[in-house]
C-alpha cells in the first residue's frame, strides 16, 4: 500500500474550504459492536464541539448494516454513555429528525434503490464469484507474494450473461468500480493527501449477497442524505476516505469536507488498549469519574483548542465549546496522561461539591454506593446515612479521594459503619481503664467541642493527665474508632463523627 500524506501549507486553501458556507452538520456513526471507548468518546465529542461552535447540527446515526457483529444492547448502551458524557445529539435514534430514520438497518430500502443508479450508470456491477474462487485468488496471491486482492474479473460481464445468471438463481453481490487515477483529497488535519486505493484492493462489495449494504456504501449514502458538511473521524477511515469520494463522484454528488483524527496513544506511545487495560467509558463511569472530568482527559491527547490547555485546570462544557479549533488538531498520535485523570477528577468533584444544587445528587449517589458497599448493614440501624452527615463527611474527604467510589473504601469505612469493637486490642495496649476514664468525661463534654482544634489539645492533656503515653492512647483509640491501625489523626475523627457517634463506637468497646 503506498500511501503519501503532504501536510498543507496552503493556510489559504485550508480556511476557503474550513468556511464553506453552508450549514455545519456532522456525525457521529459508530457501530453497535461494542462498548464505546476513548477513542469513539473523542470522535463524538470533537464532532459535538465542531457543531455546536459553529451553530450546526450534531447528529448519532447508528451504522449496524454487519448484523453478525451488531451486540444486543449496544445502540442503548453507546446513547446512554452518550448522554452521561454530556455530548448530546440534535438528531439521533430514539428523537428522530428531519432525516430518520438513524439506525441503518432501517434504511436498507434507499440502498437498494440507491444501488440501482450506480448499477444503470455502469459504475457498479454484478458479481456472481463464490466464496471458493475468492478463496483460491486470495491464496495464489499469497503463495506468489502478492497482496490478495480481487481480479474484477465479473467487471466484465455482458448484460446478457449478467441477466442469465440472474435468471439461474446464481448467488450475487454487488461492487463497485473503483478508478486506478487516483486524486488528492484535502484533510482539514492531515492536508493533502493521495492514497491509490487499487494497489491494495479489487472492486469493493457494495451490496453483500444477503441485500445488506456494506459500511462503506451505507456510510456515503447516509452522508449525503443527511447533508453531513463534514465528516470527522478516527485516521484508521483515512485510506477508506478516497473510496467514499469516488462513490460521490459516480453518484454526481458533492463529497463531504474530510478531517480524520489522529489516534490516541498512551504515554508511552504504545497502543491504548494494550496498556491502558479497561478504556470502555463504562468502566470509568463505574470507576466513579465524572464526565466533565473525562473529556478533560481525552481531550489532553492532540490538541483541538485555541488555547493550549494548561492541564492545571478543567474546561467546562462552554469553554470547551469555545475553545474548540479544528484546525490546532494535531496530526501526529496524541499522549494520554494517565495521572491526569484522578486530578482532573478532583478538581470536578470539588467543583460540584461547591453547589449545593449538586448535594441531593450527591446524598442519593452515596447512600447508593455505601448500601452496596456494605450489604450486611442494610437492616442494622447502626447505618451512618443521613443526609447532613452525608454531605459533612464528603466535604471533609474530598481532599483525601479522587472518586466517589474512595469513599466506602477500607480506610474511610469508618465514616459509614460502627466498626467491630476490639476490647482484646484494648487491654493489650493497657487502656481499658483510660478508654473508661475518657468516655465518662466525654459524655459530659458539649457536642459543639467535638471540632478538632478543640479535641487535639484536650486528648493529649487528657494522657499526661492519666499518664498513659499519648501515642498508645492514640493507636488504641484509632482502632476503636475506625477499625484501622492507620487513618487520620483522632480528634479529626471525632468531629466528622460527632458526639453521638464517637460515643457510640467508645461504649461498646468499653461495655
Ligand atoms: N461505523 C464507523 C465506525 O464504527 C464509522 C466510521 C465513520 O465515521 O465514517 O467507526
Amino acid at each position: 500500500m503506498q500511501r503519501s500524506i503532504i501536510r498543507a501549507t496552503n493556510l489559504q486553501l485550508l480556511q476557503r474550504r474550513f468556511f464553506k458556507k453552508y450549514h455545519v452538520r456532522v456525525r457521529f456513526a459508530p457501530s453497535p459492536t461494542g462498548h464505546l471507548h476513548l477513542g469513539g468518546l473523542r470522535t463524538a465529542l470533537y464532532n459535538y464541539l465542531f457543531a455546536r461552535s459553529n451553530n450546526g447540527t450534531f447528529i448519532l446515526r447508528i451504522e449496524d448494516t454487519d448484523q453478525t457483529r451488531t451486540i444486543p444492547g449496544a445502540i442503548e448502551k453507546i446513547q446512554d454513555d452518550l448522554l452521561w458524557a454530556g455530548i448530546i445529539s440534535d438528531e439521533n435514534p430514539i428523537r428522530g429528525g428531519p432525516v430518520s430514520p438513524y439506525i441503518q438497518s432501517s434504511r436498507l430500502e434507499l440502498y437498494k434503490e440507491q444501488v440501482l443508479k450506480l448499477l444503470n450508470n455502469g459504475s457498479a456491477y454484478y458479481c456472481f464469484c463464490t466464496e471458493r474462487r475468492l478463496d483460491l485468488l486470495r491464496k495464489e496471491a499469497m503463495k506468489c507474494g502478492q497482496v490478495p486482492k480481487y481480479d474484477n474479473r465479473c467487471r466484465h460481464f455482458t448484460k446478457d450473461e449478467v441477466k442469465e445468471m440472474i435468471k439461474k438463481n446464481l448467488a450475487y453481490c454487488i461492487r463497485f468500480k473503483i478508478s486506478s487515477t487516483p486524486e488528492v483529497f484535502h484533510d482539514l488535519v492531515y492536508g493533502d493527501v493521495l492514497h491509490d486505493i487499487t494497489k491494495s484492493e479489487g472492486d469493493p462489495v457494495i451490496i453483500k449477497s444477503d441485500g445488506y449494504p456494506t459500511y462503506h456504501f451505507a456510510n456515503v449514502i447516509d452522508d449525503h442524505f443527511m447533508e453531513i458538511s463534514h465528516v470527522l473521524r478516527g485516521v484508521e477511515w483515512q485510506v477508506s476516505t478516497p473510496k467514499h469520494i469516488m462513490l460521490y463522484k459516480a453518484f454526481g454528488w458533492d463529497p463531504p469536507i474530510y478531517g480524520h483524527l489522529p489516534l490516541i496513544m498512551n504515554a508511552d506511545g504504545s497502543k491504548l488498549s494494550k496498556r491502558q487495560g479497561d478504556i470502555k467509558i463504562d468502566s470509568f463511569r463505574k470507576q466513579g469519574i465524572f464526565p466533565l472530568a473525562l473529556l478533560n482527559y481525552v481531550i489532553g491527547a492532540g490538541g483541538g483548542f485555541h488555547k493550549e490547555h494548561d492541564n492545571q485546570d478543567l474546561y467546562t462544557y462552554e469553554e470547551l465549546i469555545k475553545q474548540f479549533d479544528i484546525t490546532k488538531i494535531k496530526s501526529s498520535s496524541g499522549k494520554l496522561m494517565p495521572e491526569k485523570l484522578l486530578e482532573f477528577n478532583k478538581l470536578e468533584m470539588a467543583n460540584l461539591l461547591r453547589n449545593e444544587k449538586n448535594h441531593k445528587f450527591f446524598i442519593e449517589r452515596i447512600k447508593k454506593l455505601v448500601l452496596k458497599a456494605f450489604p450486611e448493614w442494610k437492616n442494622d440501624g447502626n447505618l451512618q446515612l443521613d443526609d447532613d452527615h452525608i454531605i459533612k463527611t464528603f466535604k471533609w474527604a474530598q481532599n483525601r479521594i479522587a472518586t466517589l467510589n474512595d469513599l466506602v473504601k477500607e480506610d474511610l469505612a469508618f465514616l459509614w459503619i460502627v466498626p467491630s469493637c476490639m476490647p482484646k486490642q484494648v487491654k493489650q495496649d493497657g487502656c481499658s481503664d483510660a478508654i473508661k476514664l475518657l468516655n465518662a468525661e466525654l459524655v459530659e463534654i458539649d457536642a459543639s467541642n467535638y471540632k478538632t482544634d478543640w479535641m487535639a489539645p484536650y486528648l493529649k492533656d487528657f494522657a499526661k493527665k492519666n499518664g498513659v503515653p499519648f501515642a498508645v492512647l492514640m493507636k488504641t483509640l484509632r482502632s476503636v474508632m475506625s477499625g484501622v491501625n492507620i487513618g487520620p489523626p483522632v480528634a479529626e475523627m471525632m468531629e466528622i463523627l460527632g458526639k453521638d457517634r464517637t460515643l457510640l463506637r467508645l461504649q461498646r468497646c468499653v461495655s
